[in-house]
């Protein structure tokens, strides 16, 4: 795909999600591969109105080549593409059901949500609990890091998800599933629930693995 087809394409999806509510305010960031570097929406953006033209073109050294100054969070895509050869695209949402379960005490840092639907196991699987870190705090880059290699999608603590894909309908479709997730789960505290078992979610894992 062309560099400014790709452009369209993240202003395209960033405005979907913002009218929608999935990210608010100047929240969340989207990014792709592109040939000769990668897109960022860049610092202090609105997901609502995005310019193609001045989306920040990066390096992977991470050093502007063109449009506006990158996210702050851009260490969070970074750590995705330099874990995950074969990810095309990363989305960053503060969006609120993901964010509340990312606050909710005694969950399984290894798994926060259980396989509630077969399409939660398709497009997320495993969900770890990336520590709470302060804004600008470098230690959050290497906790993602960390688990990146494995996990093309995390939650930070009392933050909100990190979802990679193959490209960017991929991230998106995932991240939104992430969301729909969380609100189920959250809709069922309290009550007796029935998730799929560990051989239904295996047998799902092995005709749909997630790239
Ligand atoms: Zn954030």
């Amino acid at each position: 795909m062309n560099e400014s087809r790709q452009r369209e394409l993240i202003c395209a999806t960033a405005k979907s999600l913002f009218d929608r509510g999935l990210t608010h305010g100047s929240t969340g960031n989207i990014s792709t591969r592109c040939e000769d570097g990668w897109l960022l929406t860049p610092t202090g953006s609105n997901l609502g109105s995005l310019d193609p033209a001045r989306l920040s073109k990066l390096e992977w050294s991470g050093k502007l080549i063109s449009g506006d100054p990158p996210s702050k969070e851009n260490f969070l895509h970074l750590c995705m593409y330099q874990q995950r050869e074969r990810s095309g695209a990363v989305i960053h949402l503060h969006s609120t059901y993901s964010v509340a379960v990312s606050v909710l005490a005694d969950v399984n840092p290894d798994d926060v949500l259980p396989p509630i639907t077969a399409y939660y196991v398709m497009r997320i699987g495993t969900l770890p609990l990336i520590p709470y870190f302060a804004p600008g705090d470098m230690k959050l880059a290497d906790a993602v890091r960390e688990k990146a290699s494995r996990h093309h999608a995390v939650l930070l603590a009392n933050h909100g998800p990190v979802v990679a894909g193959s490209d960017l309908a991929a991230a998106s479709d995932a991240i939104e599933e992430l969301e729909a997730t969380a609100r189920l789960h959250l809709l069922l505290q309290g009550h007796e629930t029935r998730p799929l078992t560990p051989s239904q979610c295996a047998e799902l894992r092995k005709r749909y693995p997630v790239a």
